[in-house]
């Protein structure tokens, strides 16, 4: 399986890392071995004193498709979830200065936190609140109605480029309110007031 990521897909998270509003949805992937075993703590990696945390809606593939119409995507995920997009923005950063790929800040082991999934229809996609608390303080509060490019259409695009698999999983972007990691804060996720995971740092 393979784990595709969009970026800057939400307005006041591109503003507060004063990056500029792309014209197409930015995308990057994770390898399988980037993603934390269930009830596995996470550890801040060695190499990085800046790792944040970035919670996204994810979408769980559920059969194989290339060049997916809009229109069609639906038929494409059954299930979403919650998870985070642990990233070292201080490596990012000497990489986006360089115009270097990020997977050393995107992709290192342990990055990708996949929760729990639930079936879609429980939701209305359109308008999904979904919350990180940080040692019981919120410190993300998103909706996917503030997302610059929908579900729908992400994987119209990614589609484009990637034949996406059942099994594979998207996380489709952060709203704003990334911030760092320390040993011992204890993150956890809410999709609509559901418990999606709960992940303890090392
Ligand atoms: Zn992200």
């Amino acid at each position: 399986m393979k784990i595709i990521c969009i970026g800057r897909n939400y307005a006041k998270h591109i503003e507060e890392l004063a990056n500029e509003r792309p014209e197409n949805p930015v995308v990057f992937l994770k390898p399988d071995s980037s993603i934390l075993p269930r009830k596995n703590p996470f550890f801040i990696p060695p190499f990085s004193n800046d790792v944040h945390y970035e919670v996204e809606v994810l979408v769980k593939i559920n059969k194989v498709g290339k060049h997916i119409a809009t229109r069609f995507a639906h038929k494409y995920y059954d299930e979403i979830g919650l998870g985070i997009d642990f990233t070292a923005r201080d490596i990012q950063q000497k990489c986006k200065e360089k115009g270097l790929p990020w997977e050393k800040a995107k992709a290192f082991d342990g990055s990708a936190v996949i929760g729990d999934f639930y079936d879609k229809s429980n939701f209305d996609l359109e308008n999904l609140s979904f919350k990180l608390f940080k040692n019981d303080k919120v410190v993300q509060d998103g909706n996917t109605k503030a997302m610059l490019w929908k579900v729908d259409e992400l994987i119209s695009y990614v589609s484009q480029y990637f034949t996406l698999k059942k099994g594979d999983i998207i996380f489709t972007g952060t709203p704003a309110g990334v911030g760092k990691v320390s040993e011992n804060d204890i993150l956890i996720g809410e999709i609509n007031n559901c418990k999606a995971f709960e992940i303890k740092v090392k």
